[in-house]
């Protein structure tokens, strides 16, 4: 489907535009450098932990996502 397609590629432009920033400032690109993440339901959570971002393990710099899984 074209329009199915040009929605992905619209997607696909806008994550790399994403990337790029967020490389460029050298921050997360999952919590956009806050280093934790807010989901709605935040607020009815009392372990503070379960919310620090996986990807770059709490940091929210690019350089520690990048290396997630390495350790
Ligand atoms: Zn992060």
């Amino acid at each position: 489907m074209g329009l199915f397609g040009s929605f992905q590629n619209w997607k696909n432009a806008k994550y790399e535009d994403h990337m790029s920033k967020m490389k460029e400032e050298n921050k997360c690109p999952d919590c956009n450098g806050r280093g934790f993440l807010i989901f709605p339901a935040s607020m009815y959570l009392y372990n503070s932990e379960s919310l620090n971002c996986h990807g770059c393990n709490g940091t929210g710099l690019y350089e520690e996502w990048g290396q997630s899984g390495e350790i």
